[in-house]
């Protein structure tokens, strides 16, 4: 999983719970007793409800992402967060208030928010399309397309090729 210390690596270690390995949909949050060992270790409570948030979450996020849905079902992943002033060496600090045992969906949510903010059109789902992960590019020419050379990549440029020579071979045969 992603280096879930920033809310970036938070948000991409949440949205990609859902791997395909070997052909076969996985979900790392699947064992309860796994994803809560996880969920603590991220600063979550690690409960049943916490679990439960942020599995929805993840399923709306993906959706967003994918383009199927539109961010307002996001809503209510924020009820009842709410930011708080107090004072603090001087000046007014403000403090979010999130009620207990949804911080995390919500910091999945935030970090989208600003990720979409920031840097519009770079969170997208791998271009492989046997492929459920999520890439967030970085470069400069922001043409990346796959979650990761390695896993993608080149699996998609062999299978390119593959196409191409075979096309070539009826063409040839064909002609
Ligand atoms: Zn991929």
């Amino acid at each position: 999983m992603a280096d879930i210390a920033s809310d970036e690596g938070f948000l991409l270690a949440i949205l990609n719970s859902t791997p395909v390995a070997d052909g076969v949909p996985m979900d790392e949050f699947a064992d309860p007793a796994r994803a809560r060992v996880w969920l603590t270790s991220a600063g979550g409570l690690g409960t049943e409800a916490e679990l439960r948030h942020v599995v929805e979450v993840r399923r709306l996020l993906q959706a967003v992402v994918r383009g199927e849905l539109a961010p307002d079902v996001l809503d209510p992943a924020l009820r009842g967060v709410t930011r708080v002033p107090a004072m603090e060496g001087g000046h007014v600090n403000w403090t979010l208030s999130v009620p207990p045992g949804r911080e995390l969906a919500v910091r999945a949510v935030l970090a989208w928010d600003s990720l979409a903010r920031q840097s519009p059109g770079r969170l997208r789902p791998c271009a492989n399309d046997e492929c459920r992960l999520f890439l967030i590019d970085h470069s400069k020419a922001n043409a990346a397309r796959w979650c990761s050379m390695a896993a993608c990549g080149n699996r998609m440029k062999a299978r390119r090729h593959y196409q191409r020579t075979r096309n070539t071979r009826v063409l040839k045969r064909d002609g």
